[in-house]
């Protein structure tokens, strides 16, 4: 399965509020949302570009793994996101060719996303997500089932 666009890029930073003025600055738009996911501690900003966006994240508690990620290599590109139609025939097929997924099942990502990742090490040192679009009309308790509770931190 060929994955549908380069949904997003991630960029860990520092300090999400001069990132943002940055951001708005360098792509001569502002966030069109900013996003807490709580059981990553992370706080998340998205600029769309065309047909993709930038992701900002910042750690909103030092066990972040984007607290991690900055103390290790600064800040930087974090990961690079795919969009897929269906994720978990995704993640499946991944995992058929030898990719290392970090977790076994979709969970919920920022921006109304279900997200796998995939381990840097399976991919020449780039932290891979795929994500799909959760439908705007899709019955959220639906959904919920097949989201896994837990929230395990991305390791490096
Ligand atoms: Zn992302």
């Amino acid at each position: 399965m060929a994955f549908n666009k380069v949904e997003h890029i991630g960029i860990a930073v520092k300090d999400l509020d001069a990132a943002n003025e940055v951001y708005t600055q360098l792509l001569g738009v502002a966030p069109y949302k900013q996003e807490l996911v709580e059981s990553e501690h992370v706080m998340t900003s998205f600029f769309q570009v065309g047909e993709t966006k930038i992701e900002l994240l910042a750690a909103t508690a030092p066990e972040s793994a984007i607290a991690r990620f900055i103390e290790k290599r600064g800040e930087g590109i974090h990961h690079t996101a795919y969009g897929v139609d269906d994720i978990e025939a995704a993640m499946r097929e991944a995992e058929e060719k030898g990719f290392r997924l970090l977790n076994e099942k979709p969970k919920r990502g920022a921006d109304n996303m279900l997200v796998c990742f995939i381990h840097p090490k399976s991919c020449n040192g780039v932290l891979v997500e795929l994500c799909q679009k959760i439908p705007d009309n899709a019955d959220k308790a639906d959904v919920q089932l097949t989201i896994s509770n837990d929230n395990a931190i991305i390791e490096k």
